[in-house]
Formats: C-alpha cells, structure tokens, sequence
C-alpha cells in the first residue's frame, strides 16, 4: 500500500519546513499544494482576469500545467516557465486565498493531486489534504502555532532574503489570510476528525520532525 501523508495547517506554521524534512528522511515526495493555488493565481493577475469570475478562473486552471520538480530547490513550472520566486511574491499571497475558494479551480487542482499521490509515496501540505484530497491518508497532520509566532517565522524567512518586512502589516496579513482560508464555502481550513495537532509554538523544526515520524511509523 501507498504511504501518503497529510499535513494541513494555517500560513506559517512550518508546514512546508517540516514536510521536507520528513519527505527527505522516510524517502516520500514532498508535494507543495499551496504552489499550486499560488501558479494559477499569478497567471491570472497576469492575464488581468477579473478574480470575481469564477468560470473564467475554472478555465483557467484547467487549461494550465503547473509542474512540481522534486529536489531542495522545489522549482514550480508554469506552462513551462521558472516561476519559483514568483509565486512567492506579496501580490500573489494577497490574491491566492480569493482564487482558492473558487470551487471549480479546486476541483481541478485536488484531482490533480490525487492523481500525484496514486503515483508514489507522498507527504503532501496544504489546507484540505486530510479533509478532502486524500481522506484515507496514512497518517494526518494538523501544524499550527501562534499568531504572532507565524508572524515572527514568516517575517524571519522574508529578511533572510533580503526584503525589509513590517512586522505588524504581516500579523494582519496572515490573519486575514487565515480567516478566509477557515471561512469559505468550500473545503475551510480545519483539522480532519482523524488528525493529529501539533502545536509548534516554542518547538524547534527538529521536534516536529521527529514528532510526526514517531507517528507515521506507529
Ligand atoms: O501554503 P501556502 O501558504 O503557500 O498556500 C497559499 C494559499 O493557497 C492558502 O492561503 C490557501 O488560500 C490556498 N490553499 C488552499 N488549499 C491548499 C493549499 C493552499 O486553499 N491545499
């Protein structure tokens, strides 16, 4: 049987960290969901789509490859293109949670992520894994951490790149970011019933880590 993982959680809880510590040391592919809502929101914002219209975005997303190259680097390619760094970028995060609660680009996106995880063995982040992708997950995680603990990590990983961050703008992004995921009509963000949270507020990444692998090889 195929060993899938799921790890859900709010922005900034380390999910992604976490997962590809846990991809690298069980041998399982990491897959970026979020990447995924990401590309098709910056190619939207492109094209100039209005966000409002949910046929044109179901559309869209159809029509549209977004490739996820395994390796530390985890490079997204749109229709071909690098768009890594791109997809990362503050206009994109401010727009992602609008075109995710479009239920027709969801649609497309989670059958093809389940189509990835019938593949190989996978862990898999994002906010509706447990819940809708993949419900007979081996096992199933539910990351979150303060707030302000969010805040803090995000804010440390945009310095380490060299961009200068507000810190308090950052808070209210990422809440507001959080409300929408937890609010929308389709698939909010929540713990599956048969998750296991994790609250990584004053945990190191290495506890985490070895947290969850504890757990996946009960
Ligand atoms: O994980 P990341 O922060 O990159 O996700 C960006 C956005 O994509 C989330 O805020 C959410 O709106 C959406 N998303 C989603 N379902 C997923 C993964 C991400 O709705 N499985």
């Amino acid at each position: 049987n195929r060993i899938c993982v799921a790890i859900d959680g709010p922005a900034g809880a380390g999910k992604s960290t976490v997962a590809k510590l846990v991809a690298r040391k069980l041998g399982l592919l990491y897959i970026d969901t979020g990447a995924m809502y990401r590309a098709v929101t910056l190619k939207a914002l492109r094209q100039g789509l209005n966000l409002d219209d949910a046929d044109a975005l179901t559309n869209l997303a159809r029509e549209t490859t977004i490739k996820l190259l395994p390796g530390l680097q985890q490079s997204v390619l749109l229709d071909g293109e690098d768009v890594t760094e791109e997809i990362r970028s503050s206009e994109v995060t401010r727009h992602v949670s609008t075109v995710a609660g479009v239920p027709g680009v969801r649609e497309v996106l989670v059958n093809r992520q389940r189509q990835m995880a019938g593949e190989t063995d996978v862990i898999m982040d994002g906010r509706d894994i447990g819940t809708v992708v993949l419900p007979r997950a081996t096992a199933k995680f539910f990351l979150t951490a303060s707030a302000e603990e969010r805040a803090q990590r995000r804010a440390k990983e945009l310095a380490d790149k060299g961009y200068t961050v507000d810190i308090d703008k950052l808070t209210k992004e990422i809440q507001e970011r959080d409300y929408k995921d937890s609010h929308r009509a389709v698939s909010p963000l929540v713990p599956a019933g048969d998750a296991i949270i994790i609250d990584s507020s004053g945990m190191t990444i290495e506890e985490v880590v070895d947290n969850i692998i504890s757990w996946i090889e009960k």
